[in-house]
């Protein structure tokens, strides 16, 4: 999959793209990241990037031609690709959501900053505007970098154990067991008996179990998704969570009604 920056700062962007998986995604050509700096990319003599907005009113606008002209250059070596415009205006970035782009094998990540772009690049260029979240970030670098990173780790290879991606909090629509490693006791917090059991169903049921327990006390309103088997509602039933999971899906259903 090739990811393409569209930024003013694109040093922003370097550090993070050369750690960690994301660096080992890049070396074994798992993916493609090209970051291009909007400036070099602008007319004038000053290389202004940004203007006053008309109307009048507080802040900078960034001006179209510019961010115009770089998506020309990558579309003309990379192909069209899908255009995303990181906005705290956008849909919802979600795991839902990265799983879905993580399918497309070209996504362009435009950054905006200051008051943002001017409007009419995202009338004629952008195919979806992406929000990480409900607050202001100063602008959209980190945000390319989130969706990155999220995306990322979902493409074929990159993780070194297929299992941790079918396990992660919200792959089955809630959040993941609780996990511990050595030692066994720290600081009088024993790791519970049943994960050093050996027994590899009765693991297999505390996590569901301890799934489930911390969903309920941290997010309960996903539950409301998640589809039990009867082998796992027998085993909810049995560690008396199964009257506070139908709460939730009786609340779900009145407040569709
Ligand atoms: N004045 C804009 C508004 O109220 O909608 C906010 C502009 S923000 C200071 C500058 C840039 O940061 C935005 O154009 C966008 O690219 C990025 N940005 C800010 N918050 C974001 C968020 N929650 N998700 C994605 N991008 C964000």
């Amino acid at each position: 999959m090739r990811f393409d920056i569209l930024t003013i700062f694109p040093d922003l962007l370097t550090s993070p793209l050369q750690e960690g998986i994301i660096r080992r995604a890049r070396q074994d050509d798992k993916i493609q990241v090209a970051i291009h700096n909007i400036r070099d990319f602008a007319t004038d003599k000053h290389a202004m990037t940004d203007d006053r907005p008309f109307g009048g009113g507080e802040g900078m606008v960034m001006k179209p031609e510019p961010i115009s002209a770089a998506l020309a250059k990558v579309r003309d070596e990379a192909g069209p690709g899908r255009v995303v415009f990181l906005s705290p205006q956008g849909s919802a970035f979600t795991q839902k959501k990265a799983e879905e782009l993580a399918q497309l094998d070209h996504l362009i990540l435009l950054c905006g900053r200051y008051e943002g772009v001017d409007e009419r690049v995202v009338d004629l260029y952008v195919d979806e505007e992406i929000s990480i979240g409900d607050y202001i970030l100063t602008g959209g670098e980190l945000a390319a970098m989130v969706m990155i990173d999220a995306i990322t780790r979902l493409q074929p290879g990159v993780l070194g154990c297929a299992d941790s991606v079918d396990q992660d909090t919200f792959s089955r629509g809630m959040l993941k067991h609780p996990q511990y490693t050595r030692p066994r006791q720290f600081q009088g917090l024993d790791v519970p008996g049943e994960l050093l059991s050996g027994d590899h169903a009765l693991v297999r049921e505390w996590r569901l179990v301890a799934a489930v327990r911390q969903t309920l006390a941290k997010r309960p309103e996903l539950l409301a998704e998640v589809d039990f088997s009867t082998a796992e509602e027998k085993i909810l039933r049995k560690a008396g969570l199964w009257g506070e999971i139908e709460l939730v899906l009786t609340s779900k259903d009145v407040s569709l009604t």
